[in-house]
């Protein structure tokens, strides 16, 4: 079972879909694997900060003076990529939703999406947010069970 997902452009860890999420936006990668690699966990006894990896644990003693750490390594979850993903999806879509409500966009009709040339025909504020959702969509085919 997973119990991380790794990006496979610069090998960092990342304990679920929403971490995946957030460095996709910071540094644009997108390519992602389940792993079963745990993901460091070494818990600040006196503080309670969770770090990363070694280098962040002697950059916080350091900082703070903190010297005893737990390592709760081994408690890393399981990861249900499917339901993440479904979750994060869900997310996106009602943000872009509201987005499009700000901007005074009419609502994308239920009516199944017609690829190709069909969209350049009038409406052009349907077409644009139904757009919008589409490509936001194809940003989410990059977590996939393999
Ligand atoms: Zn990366
Ligand atoms: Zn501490």
């Amino acid at each position: 079972m997973a119990t991380s997902l790794v990006c496979k452009q610069c090998d960092t860890l990342l304990k679920d879909v929403k971490e995946a999420q957030a460095h996709n936006d910071i540094t644009g990668h997108t390519q992602f694997e389940e792993s079963t690699q745990k993901v460091p966990r070494l818990v600040c006894a006196e503080c309670g900060k969770v770090c990363r990896s070694d280098v962040e644990r002697a950059m916080h003693s350091r900082g703070t003076g903190h010297k005893e750490f737990v390592d709760k390594t081994d408690e890393a979850e399981v990861i249900d990529t499917e339901q993440q993903m479904a979750a994060a999806k869900q997310e996106l879509k009602e943000d872009l939703e509201a987005d499009a409500e700000l901007l005074g966009v009419k609502r994308k009709k239920a009516a199944p999406a017609q690829e190709g040339a069909s969209a350049a025909a009038g409406a052009g504020g349907d077409g644009a947010e139904a757009m919008a959702v589409d490509e936001e969509m194809r940003r989410w085919q990059w977590i996939r069970r393999w």
